[in-house]
């Protein structure tokens, strides 16, 4: 087993990775920047090590001073938890180099799956449906009117190297598109460094649907099923997550989860990962794309399959075999996740900074709390507006979403604005409430709301 691991992260997912290091016996190491000093992930860990100022680019996206405290650290191994460089496969090169193990797949797959587009090919390799679209990147609007027209509108122009739910633009028609091109290309560049684009057909009404797989060094790999995660910001970013996705016919469930296995497998996939389709309403599924780490709603996973994904990666980085075939893979209960944010539901939902004066977080049976924060610790405005991830279980969906409302009416944060009353409002929702959802359910009640 490992002896000691750095976790190149900050937040509730350093804390996270932290506390399943220390339960395993494992020693870890936090970074940090000079505005996170007093961050419970800094308390938490054996140890650690200042990486730069305030900003992500001084720190956490510093890489040059990442990778000096990962080797004066002495960490054998490096946890990347999500976002950061936990998808740049320069990194991993980079640990490899310097003889460190990096915590997730090989440096192949994060390759395959690096790009939207590249992606694609490997899922329609593996024969996995995606959604009708552009092979790859379109040369120009020309080129994605063209391909537009063949498919038929409404279509999505993506980022090719997109994440985050950045650099997507929907468009309803022709006219429309060059206007959108352009402002899609920007935001492209602006925030991945590259300004390709592809063109897909916007599926409508659409269910996202994820597969949470984990593969061992020794060729063996299961799936611990999906995550209904449809209910997303404006930004097409995830707030409320949900597993399992309950009106999922068994027999569309099982070829989505071979789906899963078979495009990881395919690209030679280690570790864990995330393989995320669109469902429509006929239940036909589409792969979207695959997230080459630990994905920030795993814990409604861990909840219902009993696994806990984060022990899993440390010990299949440590070569241990799997240990779990997928008979042994057993579904029990529904778990909710409700992600709340740094966010003012009455300014929308703009960034809120400042000393959080008191932090009243619910408890009880079934409840569980995964953040950072505590009274007194100041939130900057340098980093994800992420504060805590309130994660549910019950024994099924009535009695977890009855355990979430709860849970959020105690839910009490002092000295900054929170989405705490938006998620409230989002979790009494009658449609939310009896499952009656897609992807545009909260565009649409916010819109109810205005009117
Ligand atoms: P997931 O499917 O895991 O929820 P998302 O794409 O919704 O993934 O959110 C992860 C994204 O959020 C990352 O790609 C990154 O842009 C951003 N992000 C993740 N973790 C952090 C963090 N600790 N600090 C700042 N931004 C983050
Ligand atoms: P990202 O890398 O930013 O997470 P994804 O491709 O995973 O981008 O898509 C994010 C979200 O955008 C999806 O969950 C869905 O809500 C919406 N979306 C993406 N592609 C389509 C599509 N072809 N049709 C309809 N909605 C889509
Ligand atoms: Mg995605």
């Amino acid at each position: 087993m490992l002896k000691k691991v750095l976790i190149a992260n900050r937040g509730e997912i350093a804390c996270r990775v932290i506390r399943g290091c220390r339960e395993l016996g494992i020693q870890s190491v936090a970074i940090f920047s000079e505005a996170d000093r007093e961050s419970l992930h800094v308390k938490m860990a054996d140890s650690a090590i200042c990486v730069g100022a305030g900003s992500n680019s001084d720190s956490y996206l510093n890489l040059g001073n990442v990778l000096m405290a990962c080797q004066i650290s002495g960490a054998e191994a490096v946890h990347p938890g999500y976002g950061y460089f936990s998808e740049r496969a320069n990194f991993a090169i980079a640990l490899e180099s310097l003889g460190i193990k990096f915590i997730g797949p090989p440096v192949r797959s994060i390759e395959a799956m690096g790009d939207k587009a590249s992606a694609k090919k490997a899922a329609v390799a593996a024969k996995v449906p995606v959604v009708p679209g552009s092979q790859g990147a379109v040369a120009n609007e020309s080129e994605a009117l063209k391909i537009a027209e063949k498919i038929g509108y409404p279509v999505l122009l993506k980022a090719v190297a997109g994440g985050g739910g950045r650099g997507i633009r929907r468009v309803d028609a022709p006219d429309d598109l060059a206007g959108l091109w352009r402002t899609a290309q920007a935001e492209a560049q602006a925030s991945f460094g590259s300004g390709e684009i592809l063109v897909e057909k916007a599926v409508v009404s659409p269910r996202h649907v994820e597969f949470q797989v984990i593969g061992d060094e020794h060729g063996n790999m299961v799936h611990l099923g999906e995550r209904e995660c449809s209910v997303q910001n404006l930004r097409h970013q995830k707030i409320v997550e949900e597993a399992p996705y309950v009106r999922l016919p068994e027999g569309v469930r099982k070829k989505m989860g071979e789906a899963a296995v078979r495009v990881a497998q395919s690209v030679g996939y280690q570790n864990a990962g995330t393989v995320e389709f669109l469902v429509d309403r006929n239940n036909d599924y589409y792969f979207l794309e695959m997230n080459t780490r630990l994905q920030v709603e795993h814990p409604v996973t861990e909840e219902i399959t009993g696994v806990d994904l984060v022990h899993l990666m440390l010990r299949v980085a440590s070569g241990e075999k799997l240990g779990l075939r997928q008979k042994d893979v057993e579904i029990r209960g529904h778990s909710i996740e409700a992600r709340v944010t740094a966010q003012d539901p009455d300014t929308d939902f703009s960034p809120s900074t400042g000393c959080i004066t008191s932090w009243i977080s619910p408890g009880g049976r079934g409840v569980r709390m995964e953040t950072n924060c505590y009274a007194g610790l100041r939130v900057t405005p340098f980093y994800d507006p992420l504060l805590a991830k309130l994660i549910v279980t019950g024994v099924d969906r009535p009695d977890a979403v009855a355990r979430l409302q709860t849970a959020l009416h105690s839910f009490e944060v002092g000295g900054i604005a929170t989405n705490i009353p938006f998620l409230r409002r989002l979790t009494s929702h009658p449609d939310w409430v009896k499952g009656d959802f897609d992807t545009s359910f909260v565009p649409r009640m916010l819109d109810q709301e205005g009117a």
